[in-house]
Formats: structure tokens, C-alpha cells, sequence
């Protein structure tokens, strides 16, 4: 019951851990970061609440076969389905470096045993960690955050809403020190612009409405993006479409070819404008009569629950102004964000990130002054901005990741990153480039596989 889970929430936490500067922490969504900010904040002493408004932790890895009531995502007022995941969804990374750095993604018997296993099996090891690190009793189900405020002496409010079902809801006002933002950004779509898609006859669907390819029988499918879901999905799709006619940015040498091994499959540049009869014209000169838009485009940071008069924005998908992704200056550590940076590794990314919240908000590690923190950010601003990146990459952090991880490594005391996950992620990016139809199945990093099996070993002693 309710009352049960608020009461254990504050009983169970503490223990023997005596740091004196204990805080009450807020943490929104008990998806993957927001479990491994619950344990490393409770393992820093501090007491947490983690609000989930969906009826289970995992986050994007529980899959909805429902999809939302505006199939783009855009109605402000559409019943809103929190998952991407499509049925088929099978990882991109391979298992041995998605784990959490302390809790490796190893094979259990008589569970999907494969290297890139199916969504399912992420799910059950968000549950094996959250009930090894014991933080189930600080989570409370289906109760939505509406509003998290500052108030006068730098504490915040946070308001949420507990549905009990048959429309009775109940809120609550709290006051916590601390709030982290761990409330994932893969729910709000980002919409292609499609020159005369208002007179268009055709349907168009976000990837985040995708679950299965059956209602693309016999069509002809227009996917714009060229990411891991578009990848995926057009793949899927081709199998029962009429035609696939994916439209990219990119590779364009190929522009107007069929990819390699697929029949009904074409690329194409980006699309010039559509018409009342159906057809879509692409930049190549190349032009169809389409049934479906699928965007493939991704999504924005949204986050309805937070008022900082202004102290943190988005623009043009860029949160901030954020020191290292994670600290506004004018408000850390006393509200944090886990798991912006995209284009990583994002467990192990998440947990760095959450050592360095827990142990910043007991103040055990310094965080720079304010002035200091916003210098940082300026000049990281000036640097991508200097190198071409459009603003909307702020949190894209292929380039460095590596680095990231061990400066946060580094901030929290913890050891830098082994040679051989690097060495993985590198190994299955060129694989997964190189064969899209066949890298979940086939590969070369054997020798990285034994070192990492080394370590994992090594961690259970
Ligand atoms: P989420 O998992 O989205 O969790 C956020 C939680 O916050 C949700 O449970 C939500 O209900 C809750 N929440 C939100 N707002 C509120 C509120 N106001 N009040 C209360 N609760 C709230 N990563 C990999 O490592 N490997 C992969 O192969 C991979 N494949 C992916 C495929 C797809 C299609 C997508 C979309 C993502 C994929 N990812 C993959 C990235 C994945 O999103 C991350 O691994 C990770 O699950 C993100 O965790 P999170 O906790 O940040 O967010």
C-alpha cells in the first residue's frame, strides 16, 4: 500500500552509514539511472525517494504494446506511452560493456543467452540489480512528479500525484535537498520537416508508435533518419513492404541505390516536398507515391515537471547551462541530471554520474565555485560551437566519451576505464557499420570477450 512504501522508504535507509551530511534526495524515474542513483546514494548515506509513474522499474526497457493516441507524438494532450521499444528490439552494444561498471550483464541460465539479447532480458537484469542493491523499498509505483520548484534556502518542492486506480489519485507535497532528474529522453518526439506534408494523403508515425512491422503490409514506407531505430526498422518493415525508401543525410555517394542484400529497399537524400497525389520527391531527383512517413528522427529533453526560473532551459534540444552534462552551476548540487550525454555507453555512464552526485551532495567532493563551473560551460559551448557542431549536439558525446567517463572516474576516486571496453565499443561500431544485417551474430573481438569474462571474474571474489 502506499502508506507501507512511504514508511519503509525512510526506515530502510541510513543503516550504519554515519555521514553526517546525510541528505533527502528526490529521484524522478526508476528507469536504469534512476536505480543507480538509488543505490549510490544510499550507499553515500544519504535518504532517497525514487518516483516512478509507471507500475514497475526499467524504464524504456518495459515494453508497451500499446502505442499513444497521435501516432507523431505531438498532441500535448495525446495519452502518453513512455517506451520506444519495438517487439524485435534486440541491444546495439554487446552485453559485456552495457553492464553497470560493478555489475556485469553476465549470461544466466536459462535466460536469452546471446550477446545482444532482446529487450527482455535488459529488463530482467534492471531487476536483478535493483533487487541486488536492495533499492526497491525506496521506490514508489505509479506516482507521477508534476512539479519540482525552488524554494527560499535552496530547498526544492516536489509534487506528485500517486494513482490508486478507478480515478482516485492522491498528491503530496514534499521538501527534499536534493532532487536528480533521472526521467530518460526517449518519450518526446522530434518531428522531420516535410515540405507540403499538410496536403500529403498519407499516415505518418514517430519510431517511438513503432512496435510491429504487420501494419506496413504491401505499403510503400518512407523512413527519414539514418540512426539505430531507422536501421532496425526499415530492415524489419522490408520484409512485408511493398517498398522501403530510406532518406538520409548521409552516405551520399549512395544516394538512389538499393542497399546491399534487400530487393525493395532504396536510399535516398532528404525529401524536397510532398503532393496531393501521394508522391514524395526526394533532393537525388528520385520521386514516389508513398503510403507512410515513418520519422525515424529521434527526440527531445523534456522535462514538464521542472520550474528553475530560468536557471536551467532547453534550446534547441541543448539542457543547460550544465557543468559536464550534470550540475546546473547556479544550483549544483542540489539539482542534478543522469544520463543527458547521447551517442555512449549509458550504464556505466549513469553510475560515474551518480558517485559524483551522491558524493558532491554530501560534499565529500567538491564541486567548483559557481563562477568557475559556468566558465567551463561557456568555453565547452565556444569549443563545439568552434568545431561546427549545431547546438542541437551539445549532449552527443561520441567524440569523447571515453574521456568523460574517466574525468568522472576520476573526480570520484574510483579507477579509470579498462583498455578493453574501449576496444569493444570501437570493435562493434565498425562491425555494426560495416555489416548492419549481421553484426548481432557474427564478429571479431574474441580475445576483448576473454578479457572481459577476466575481469567479470575477478569482480566476484
Ligand atoms: P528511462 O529508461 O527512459 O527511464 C525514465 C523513467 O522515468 C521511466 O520509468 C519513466 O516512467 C519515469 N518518469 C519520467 N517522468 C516522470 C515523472 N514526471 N514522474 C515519475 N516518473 C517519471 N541503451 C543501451 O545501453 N543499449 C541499447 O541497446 C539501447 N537500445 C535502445 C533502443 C531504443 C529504441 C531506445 C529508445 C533506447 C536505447 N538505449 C540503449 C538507451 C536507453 O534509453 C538507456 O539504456 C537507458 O535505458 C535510459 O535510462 P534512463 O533511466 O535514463 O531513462
Amino acid at each position: 500500500s502506499a502508506a507501507n512504501t512511504t514508511a519503509s522508504v525512510f526506515a530502510g535507509t541510513g543503516g550504519g552509514s554515519m555521514v553526517t551530511a546525510k541528505k533527502k534526495v528526490a529521484v524522478i524515474g526508476a528507469g536504469a539511472a534512476g536505480l543507480v542513483a538509488a543505490r549510490e546514494l544510499e550507499r553515500e548515506g544519504h535518504r532517497v525517494v525514487v518516483f516512478e509513474r509507471g507500475e514497475k522499474a526499467g524504464g524504456t526497457w518495459v515494453y508497451d504494446p500499446s502505442t499513444e493516441t497521435d501516432p507523431l507524438g505531438i498532441d500535448p494532450c495525446r495519452k502518453v506511452v513512455h517506451s520506444s521499444l519495438y517487439r524485435s528490439l534486440r541491444t546495439n552494444l554487446p552485453r559485456e560493456i552495457m553492464g553497470f561498471l560493478d555489475f556485469p550483464f553476465s549470461i544466466k541460465e536459462g535466460r536469452d543467452l546471446r550477446r545482444f539479447p532482446g529487450y527482455q532480458e535488459v529488463e530482467l537484469y534492471l531487476d536483478d540489480f535493483a533487487a541486488e542493491s536492495d533499492v526497491l523499498k525506496a521506490i514508489r509505483f505509479r506516482t507521477e512528479v508534476f512539479h519540482v520548484g525552488m524554494m527560499e534556502g535552496g530547498k526544492w518542492v516536489v509534487k506528485s500525484r500517486r494513482d490508486f486506480g478507478e480515478d482516485v489519485a492522491v498528491d503530496v507535497n514534499e521538501i527534499y535537498d536534493g532532487v536528480v532528474v533521472c526521467s530518460g529522453h526517449y518519450a518526446e518526439p522530434r518531428i522531420a520537416e516535410v515540405p507540403g506534408v499538410e496536403r500529403w494523403p498519407g499516415e505518418q508515425i514517430h519510431s517511438h508508435n513503432y512496435r510491429i512491422p504487420e501494419p506496413f503490409q504491401d505499403k510503400v514506407v518512407i523512413v527519414i533518419g539514418s540512426s539505430e531505430s531507422a536501421a532496425d526498422i526499415s530492415r524489419e518493415i522490408s520484409k512485408v513492404a511493398k517498398e522501403v525508401h530510406v532518406s538520409s543525410r548521409s552516405a551520399l555517394d549512395r544516394f538512389g541505390k538499393k542497399f546491399y542484400g534487400h530487393e525493395n529497399m532504396w536510399l535516398h537524400s532528404m525529401i524536397q516536398g510532398t503532393h496531393e497525389d501521394g508522391t514524395v520527391v526526394f533532393q537525388d531527383g528520385t520521386s514516389v507515391i508513398a503510403n507512410v512517413i515513418l520519422h525515424c528522427t529521434g527526440y527531445k529533453y523534456h522535462f514538464p515537471f521542472l520550474e528553475t526560473n530560468g536557471a536551467v532551459t532547453v534550446d534547441d534540444n541543448r539542457v543547460g547551462p550544465l557543468y559536464k552534462h550534470v550540475f546546473p552551476p547556479s544550483l549544483g548540487p542540489w539539482l542534478s541530471f543522469v544520463g543527458l550525454p547521447w551517442k555512449t555507453i549509458p550504464f556505466p555512464m549513469m553510475e560515474l554520474q551518480c558517485k559524483w552526485v551522491a558524493g558532491a551532495l554530501s560534499e565529500r567532493i567538491a564541486l567548483p565555485s559557481e563562477e568557475e563551473m559556468m566558465k567551463d560551460v561557456e568555453a565547452f559551448y565556444s569549443r563545439i560551437a568552434a568545431m561546427g557542431y549545431p547546438k542541437h549536439y551539445t549532449h552527443n558525446i561520441s567524440g569523447c566519451q571515453f574521456e568523460y567517463f574517466d574525468w568522472l572516474a576520476t573526480e570520484c576516486g574510483y579507477p579509470k576505464g579498462e583498455e578493453w571496453r574501449k576496444e569493444m565499443y570501437f570493435a562493434n561500431t565498425r562491425n555494426k557499420t560495416e555489416n548492419p544485417d549481421t553484426y548481432r551474430e557474427e564478429w571479431e573481438d574474441h580475445d576483448l570477450i576473454s578479457q572481459a569474462h577476466e575481469e567479470f571474474s575477478r569482480l566476484k571474489q
